[in-house]
């Protein structure tokens, strides 16, 4: 693979940062917004839920109409890129009309990126709709390619079925992008066959470390696999090259030079990116946060319902923007057994 800074990438490398008009204490411009369109899922990952999770119940959610009007009212005040995430988004019933309605705003060319992070287990069926609607990657969250593995890992998941829909998706056109989190014990021993397996089949592979999110039945500083020390065993068997490539995210990457391929690693704990973060998340009840790893939010459900008109929803996001906190607060110890943010990743989507 030689196509290391295409166009359509370069354009969340910060040329977008100047259009936001959501601009932080720390002089940071927002112009990303992750949408986490339900808390439910078909999986239960160890890492990210307890087996038994209660739901919001479905009256809290926002329609998808109000969904479609908020994540609007952040384009209009300067988001560029949109990722849909959960829970798992493509459970979210009739999750394509609010898709094919955001993408309006990539026909205009406000928005330049419409994108989703998913486990796949639904991709057979809805990759042909999101490549119709204009979604171009897709990021598939997969830590292990073995298949007892995966079904101890997601308790419910089928691995066939996630390696179906990544066919079925990249038949469409779609782009596919591994994301693994580094898991002690548990896919540490698989790391260098997932990178063969994602490269050979022309996708980039990421890992991520583990983050003190939601009470799970588990240790987590079990599962905590530090990326420095992954990082340290990957170069006795390749060569990794540390490339300028950007997705708008915060994963750093490499280029392995024995597949061509690329490898990002994404380090909230041993390495703090708050510095760059672009980003603020919503969830499926219109709560929005300014950081994945505090606990501050601000309600957008009452003034979105408080008016036809978008003004009350501007003001309450331009006050709630300049709460965004310098950085997380992370931290895994033996010590400390409560997490650090008490909601699970599922309600804020990772
Ligand atoms: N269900 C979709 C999926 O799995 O891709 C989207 C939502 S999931 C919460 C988004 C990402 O968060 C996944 O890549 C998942 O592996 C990751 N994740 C969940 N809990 C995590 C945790 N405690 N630490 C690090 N990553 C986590
Ligand atoms: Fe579901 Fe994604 Fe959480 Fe796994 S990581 S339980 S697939 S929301």
């Amino acid at each position: 693979m030689n196509d290391f800074l295409p166009p359509d990438d370069m354009k969340f490398s910060g040329i977008a940062a100047s259009a936001s008009n959501m601009i932080d204490p720390f002089d940071r411009a927002v112009t990303y917004l992750r949408v986490s369109v339900t808390d439910r899922c078909d999986f239960r990952c160890v890492y990210c839920m307890s087996e038994n999770m209660t739901f919001l119940p479905k009256r809290d959610l926002l329609t998808l109409e109000e969904l479609d009007r908020l994540c609007s009212a952040f384009v209009d005040k300067g988001i560029k890129k949109i990722r849909l995430t959960g829970g798992e988004p493509l459970v979210r019933k009739n999750l394509m009309s609010l898709i094919k309605s955001l993408s309006r705003h990539l026909g205009t060319g406000a928005l330049e990126e419409l994108t989703m992070t998913t486990n796949g287990s639904q991709l057979t069926r809805f990759a042909h709709e999101l490549y119709d609607c204009g979604i171009r990657r897709l990021n598939v969250s997969l830590d292990t390619i073995d298949a007892d593995k995966f079904r101890a890992i997601t308790r419910w998941g089928e691995l066939e079925k996630v390696y179906a829909g990544i066919e079925a998706a990249q038949n469409v056109g779609l782009r596919i992008k591994i994301n693994a989190v580094a898991l002690k014990g548990v896919n540490d021993d698989e790391i260098d066959e997932m990178i063969r397996w994602a490269h050979g089949g022309g996708m980039d592979f990421t890992l991520i470390e583990t983050m003190p999110l939601g009470d799970i039945e588990g240790d987590r500083t079990d599962q905590y696999l530090p990326l420095s020390v992954v990082r340290a065993n990957l170069m006795d068997n390749w060569t990794l090259v540390d490339i300028p490539y950007k997705t708008g995210g915060p994963a750093r990457y490499v280029e392995v030079k024995e597949t061509g391929g690329r490898l990002g690693f994404i380090t909230p704990m041993t390495h703090n990116f708050c510095e760059s973060c672009n980003r603020v998340r919503i969830t499926c009840t219109g709560t929005l946060y300014m950081c994945l790893g505090q606990e501050d939010a601000a309600d957008l459900r009452a003034p979105l319902r408080s008016s036809t008109s978008n003004d009350p929803l501007y003001a309450a996001i331009d006050e709630a923007i300049l709460r965004k906190p310098k950085g997380h607060d992370f931290i895994i110890d033996r010590d400390r057994k409560a997490p650090s943010v008490s909601r699970h990743m599922s309600v804020t989507g990772g």
